[in-house]
């Protein structure tokens, strides 16, 4: 038996959780927020306490140590040495990180050299690993990557069209990322809902407030809608997916804004929350506006699932077919009009036949929302990425990393 902890740090925030493996038991979960702020929120559950508390957290060492005081104050752990394994998510590992790699000093420079591909996160990873390193000179520590799943792509899925140079020089392709949500969704799709199928094809549709598709062949993946960073592919809450580049040079034109003003747009101002004409990125409000019959929220929820629907049958196509259509993340696991209005504009052409009563009374639970005669299955899997950092601690515990 082994405890690990599986983190994850953005610049405001950990996330964290820890497991007792092989068992995958959650022993205690919570986050630290509002970092670097006088009115800091501190949340821990485990044990026997379930508490939130509001007190000034300066940094990230600071957030750590509330974490490791809470696990020791509440028994959850009788000394931090049990804690043998910290497990940090990783978004951007490009082209260098095809699985989990133990946090080496190779790793860490990395990670910082990939920093332009994700300026907002790749800081925060470093700055959590450094807090937790400082906090648990003991343990191991290990990143694991959004990409790392997606670099079996093939060269045709991943290029983009453009001069050789950019793409030998730079690295400018397609990374994907939610890949290790995407990975979690497949392999429990294949065990679960496709047992004894020699081949399988699924796609899985990662669709929270970021978004994205993926297209999983024999449980490995194939394509995925997310480019170069996460800006890329279908409609998101807040950023806009795939758009004709031209209209970077035409609303320059038009407004005056520079290249980087326009870039921020299209990631904070667009998605469902720009097409809303400012309404709301959450699908919460927009639903309850289309119940209204505001006009722009319907032209909002429509073009999402449009833009999904699109992804859906461009793999049943890049598959040769499809096995199982899973829907997971915040969106896919709890909007059942989402899923509706996403499935009505596939079924036709992918034979599906969906139980709609089913899709709403088993809306937030683990479903199969397909009836016996569906040509494909269609499913709601509630994602885990913890728990899959949570495997990959184990497997450098164990030495198969
Ligand atoms: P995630 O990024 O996976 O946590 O997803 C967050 C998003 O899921 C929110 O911004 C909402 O758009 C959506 N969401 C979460 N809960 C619900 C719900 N109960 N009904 C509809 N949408 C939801």
């Amino acid at each position: 038996m082994a405890k690990v902890i599986a983190v994850n740090a953005g610049s405001s925030s950990i996330k964290y959780k820890l497991f007792e493996m092989p068992e995958e038991k959650v022993l205690a979960s919570g986050i630290v927020d509002r970092i670097g702020h006088e009115d800091g929120i501190f949340k821990f559950k485990g044990g026997k306490e379930d508490r939130k508390d509001v007190l000034p957290i300066p940094d990230h060492g600071a957030g750590v140590r509330l974490i490791l005081e809470a696990l020791s104050t509440s028994g959850v752990v009788s000394s931090l040495e049990e804690i043998e394994c910290v497990g940090h998510r990783v978004v951007q590992g490009g082209k260098y990180f095809s699985k989990s790699a133990f946090f080496t000093k190779d790793t860490e420079e990395k990670i910082r050299e990939l920093t332009p591909l994700d300026p907002l996160h790749a800081p925060a990873h470093l700055l959590g690993f450094h807090a937790f390193k400082d906090a648990l000179p003991g343990a191991k520590a290990i990143a694991v990557f959004d990409t790392a799943f997606h670099q079996t792509m093939e060269e045709e899925d991943y290029l983009f069209p453009i001069p050789d140079e950019w793409t030998e020089k730079y690295d400018c392709r397609r990374y994907g990322a939610h890949g290790t949500s995407h990975q979690y969704l497949a392999e429990k799709a294949i065990r679960d809902y496709l047992p004894g199928l020699a081949h399988t094809r699924v796609i899985t549709c990662h669709i929270g407030s970021g978004a994205s598709l993926a297209a999983v062949r024999d449980g490995k993946c194939v394509a995925t809608s997310m480019g170069l960073t996460p800006l890329g592919g279908v409609m998101m809450g807040t950023r806009s997916g795939d758009i004709d580049p031209s209209v970077l040079d035409y609303v320059s034109t038009c407004t005056g804004k520079d290249v980087h003003e326009i870039y921020e747009i299209l990631n904070r101002k667009s998605g469902l929350l720009g097409v809303s004409a400012g309404l709301s990125n959450d699908t919460r409000d927009i639903e309850e506006a289309v119940q209204e019959g505001n006009p722009k929220a319907i032209r909002a929820a429509n073009l999402f699932a449009r833009r999904v629907a699109d992804y859906i049958g461009q793999y049943f196509v890049r598959l040769g077919g499809a096995d199982i259509i899973v829907f997971s993340a915040g969106i896919g696991e709890n909007s059942d009009y989402f899923r509706r209005i996403i499935l009505e504009r596939v079924e036709e052409a992918l034979g599906l036949d969906i139980d709609y009563g089913k899709n709403v009374s088993e809306n937030r639970k683990e479903a199969l929302l397909s009836r016996p005669g569906s040509r494909i299955k269609v499913a709601i899997i509630p994602t885990d990425e913890e728990v899959m950092i949570a495997r990959d601690c184990l497997k450098a515990l164990e030495g198969t990393l």
